[in-house]
């Protein structure tokens, strides 16, 4: 199995969905380089392509538009980039698109593009993968270039024909890791940490200076964005009418206190953290304040997808602000949770397509949880033993968001994945690794069987659960 980076599975990027989102985006830029390169339109703004249009088949069409796929797909032939691109301008961009029946394609050259006939929704799959997607560019000489990508969950894309995973061929790493056991036996053999077991790995990718830089910027951006969302209030976008709830959580938890800007909210945030209750209300807080962003079409970071973005930032913030954590806890949580990461999406799937919910709640609940263990002092064994009891308590949950839509359940499930987290940590700091039943490999296996025979109604498709028991109508766009 080809490795993958910690890099790959924390992707800083715009919600709403790491699959409907992201993967579309990205399948997006990947076809314009390959009309670049293969059609005859090389050149700034693909001089050659006279027209565009997108086929988008299965979960992409079913929850498509409530989770952007359409607007992830124009921005990205407007040559915007999900890394960079000013969030604030995405309504704007969008809806001159939609005015003008134009669009800047690579940002260079206005050609014609209208949403509603250029951007097809089909609900059946496609064979290979549920989010799958086509596009055409139609050239000057008539001919016509078409591409197939599917995107395989946390904003992995791969190509028809391509390997499932979604990486490219990685390089020759420290550690070959196809389970939880080899990750801890490697760690163990060559007696060093778990954290220090997926360093070496990434230095085939990357040298320390750029692997711990990398990741205090990933942590920064998680920052922002819970400073962000606690400072956010109104109603979220898409016609749902949810109201945004963490700024005012912020602000019955600071009551008067006087702070301004991103540092002195962290240090009223620790002072007011004292007791169970008010550090309970905080992480849910946190989890809440990246979620609506994460709704709201702003900068997250897919940990290990969208919906799921705000159990991470919320575990981690809980470490920083409520135990003695250190730049150095910070990096080594990731590098641990990371791995999980990678762990499911090899052994199962962390595509709400292929699995429901427990693939992306359960999964960054299970990332966090061994994350915060590994830096609360506990050993290996004892780190996939908390990963374990935070997924076991998420197997079988379904993905049925209400109109599409990335809110409810999604918003709230993040700050239950994330108190799960910190309990199953808790409870495996304590526990005794060797008297658990389910072993993290277990508990893996038992969730792609369980994603396997979970009906299509409950995987991203809007079409079970909540989604049905709530019937609503959402304003065309
Ligand atoms: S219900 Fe869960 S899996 Fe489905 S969109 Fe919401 S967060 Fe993602």
């Amino acid at each position: 199995m080809d490795p993958i980076s910690v890099f790959d599975i924390f992707k800083i990027g715009v919600g709403p969905s790491s699959s409907h989102t992201m993967g579309p985006w990205r399948a997006t830029q990947r076809f314009m380089k390959a009309c670049e390169a293969r059609a005859g339109s090389i050149g700034a703004g693909l001089p050659g392509v006279r027209s565009i249009r997108v086929d988008l088949f299965g979960s992409l069409s079913k929850t498509g538009k409530g989770h952007g796929t359409d607007i992830a797909v124009m921005l990205a032939l407007s040559g915007e980039d999900p890394v960079t691109c000013d969030t604030a301008l995405i309504d704007p961009r969008i809806r001159a698109i939609r005015d003008r029946r134009t669009l800047p394609l690579a940002g260079v050259r206005s050609i014609p593009f209208e949403p509603d006939r250029d951007i097809v929704f089909h609900p059946t799959s496609l064979p290979f993968h549920p989010n799958g997607m086509t596009l055409h560019a139609i050239l000057d000489d008539g001919r016509e270039f078409s591409e197939t990508y599917y995107s395989i969950g946390g904003g992995f894309v791969a190509q028809e024909g391509e390997a499932p995973t979604g990486n490219a061929a990685g390089p020759t790493v420290a550690y070959a890791i196809s389970s939880g056991r080899d990750f801890v036996d490697h760690a163990s053999r060559d007696r060093v940490s778990l954290a220090e077991v997926v360093r070496r790995n990434e230095r085939a990718w990357r040298t320390d200076a750029e692997i711990d830089a990398g990741l205090l910027r990933i942590w920064h951006t998680m920052r922002e964005c819970m400073y962000r969302g606690c400072h956010t209030g109104g109603v979220l976008p898409g016609g749902l009418n949810v109201v945004r709830r963490a700024a005012s959580m912020n602000q019955s938890l600071l009551g008067d206190e006087m702070y301004e800007g991103e540092q002195e909210w962290l240090y009223a945030v620790r002072m007011r953290g004292k007791n169970f209750r008010q550090i309970l209300k905080w992480v849910s807080c946190f989890a809440l304040a990246v979620n609506e962003e994460n709704a709201s079409f702003g900068r997250v970071v897919t940990a290990p997808t969208n919906g799921a973005a705000g159990v991470i930032p919320a575990v981690l913030m809980y470490y920083d602000r409520f135990c003695d954590s250190t730049d150095r806890g910070i990096i080594e949580f990731m590098l641990v949770a990371g791995q999980i990461g990678t762990l499911f999406k090899q052994g199962a799937t962390i595509s709400a397509a292929m699995g429901g919910c427990q693939a992306e709640i359960g999964v960054s609940s299970a990332m966090a949880a061994a994350g915060l263990t590994h830096v609360l002092g506990g050993s290996g064994d004892q780190a996939l033993m908390a990963a374990e009891i935070a997924m076991e308590h998420h197997l079988g949950m379904t993905c049925d968001p209400i109109g599409g839509l990335v809110q409810v359940p999604c918003i709230e499930r993040n700050t239950m994945g994330a108190v799960k987290a910190i309990t199953a940590a808790n409870m495996a700091v304590d526990g005794d690794p060797k008297s658990a039943r389910v072993s993290l490999d277990d508990v893996i296996r038992t969730m792609w069987a369980t994603a396997q025979d979970m009906s299509a109604k409950y995987k991203e498709t809007a079409e079970g659960g909540l989604a049905v028991a709530i019937p609503v109508t959402l304003p065309e766009c």
